[in-house]
């Protein structure tokens, strides 16, 4: 099949090429509806929005939701805990669901019976899996709900799946040359391991295999591993981004310049301590309201960072996209107003292999922020070089350095990346 084939249609056009306006009408007639009933069946979310002194039918706009409070993981882990199974989220009995799975935390995910139950099916389709693809589906299928999660989505598309599951490299290259894989689901970093060991076997993975696209999830996509994976097999990788608990929450169309935001909940993005909702391009934790009659969670923070845009999108889809997902709310580090991050920091400073270690050290003096990275160097840094990541980092995250060149060793093996040194008294 072309690469042209894979990539044009629609998996539903009409939702995903919305007006704004028919955006925010379809978006609000699910939230009204998810109101009500989460209210009268789901007895977490009726306590919920009477601590909260809130009616079901005063949640009447996207920004009436911002009357109700955010349930966090922990949160929920919590409520399990204290209610099981469900901690009262579930709108269903318990024996009407289709499957039950047990996530770390632990934490009970529920599937319930309607097809397209996790929606990762357009995801799918805008990463250009069609009906005849034989696919490896390389997530789990035990306990968590990785691989029946994914594997329903390209069953939905009519794709062929072969369920391999985590591990055998050996096994996997070898069913992707027996079958003529074309496509690949799991983790790019696992499918770079596949490829190294095709390639240790004296097969070229371009020409002896023949995969053509894949669909990673479930850790942070950086540029050179994609680009990496997709010149070693020659084929197009896309990413989506969703929770064991919520299923797909966005997708990466053919552009991949970020994820779409699923027509199947309602996203906003929160300042994670002030609960603030962000605009724009501005960091913040992705916080979810599932328009799911099942498990009807809402505000549901994920404890994931990252931030939107609404700039329009060549591949004609009009929902907003996340930019990316920059790691986990409980690592970041505020500084001087801006989220910094242990992964944002490394993926600029990946840019320059000149330096063998870095650390950020946060201070406050006066009342004011400040950021020294300490950069350990593993040759001689060239002319210009302090200007050039100094630069580098204020691109990426917003905020001027200051910058020191320490003695190889300096920073301790598995050192902390960001160290805030500032008291607060
Ligand atoms: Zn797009």
């Amino acid at each position: 099949m072309t690469q042209e084939e894979r990539n044009s249609g629609y998996y539903h056009e009409e939702r995903e090429t919305a007006s704004e306006e028919a955006w925010r009408a379809y978006h609000e007639r699910r939230l009204r509806g998810l109101a009500e009933h989460a209210y009268q069946f789901a007895p977490a979310v009726t306590a919920l929005f009477d601590r909260a002194g809130v009616k079901p039918h005063e949640i009447d706009s996207l920004e009436a939701l911002q009357k109700l409070p955010v349930t966090t993981k922990t949160d929920l882990a919590r409520l399990q805990a204290e209610n099981p199974p469900f901690g009262g989220f579930l709108a269903v009995p318990v024996n009407q669901l289709k499957r039950i799975f047990m996530s770390p935390g632990p934490i009970y995910d529920p599937q319930g019976k309607s097809n397209g139950f996790w929606g990762w099916s357009e995801g799918f389709y805008a990463a250009g899996f069609r009906a005849g693809d034989v696919v490896i589906n390389t997530f789990g299928y035990q306990m968590t709900p990785a691989g029946l999660m994914f594997e329903e989505s390209l069953l939905d598309l009519n794709c062929c799946v072969i369920p391999t599951g985590v591990g055998n490299t050996e096994t996997q290259v070898k069913i992707m040359k027996d079958l003529g894989v074309t496509g690949f689901v799991g983790m790019a970093s696992f499918l770079r391991k596949i490829g190294q060991t095709a390639r240790a076997e004296g097969l070229d993975p371009r020409r002896d295999l023949s995969l053509e696209i894949g669909y990673v999830a479930a850790e942070i996509l950086t540029d050179s591993l994609r680009n990496e994976v997709q010149d070693m097999f020659g084929m197009q990788l896309h990413q989506g981004y969703g929770t064991a608990d919520c299923g797909c929450l966005a997708y990466e169309c053919r552009e991949a310049a970020g994820m779409h935001f699923t027509a199947n909940a309602y996203i906003e993005i929160l300042d994670p301590r002030t609960r603030e909702v962000m605009g724009p391009g501005e960091p913040g934790e992705v916080v979810v309201t599932l328009f799911n009659t099942t498990y009807p969670l809402i505000r549901f923070a994920t404890g994931d960072l990252s931030a939107y845009t609404i700039e329009p999108c060549a591949c004609g889809r009009t929902a907003p996209r996340l930019t990316r997902i920059m790691g986990r709310v409980d690592q970041v580090t505020k500084v001087k107003g801006m989220f910094v991050h242990p992964q944002q920091a490394q993926g600029v400073i990946a840019k320059f292999p000149g330096v063998a270690k870095f650390q950020i050290v946060v201070t406050r003096e006066n009342e004011v922020d400040r950021m020294l990275f300490k950069l350990e160097m593993a040759e001689t840094p060239g002319a210009g070089f302090i200007e050039e990541i100094s630069q580098a980092i204020q691109d990426g995250i917003k905020l001027r350095p200051e910058l020191e060149i320490v003695a190889p060793g300096t920073i301790g093996e598995g050192a902390e990346l960001i160290v805030d040194e500032r008291t607060w008294e």
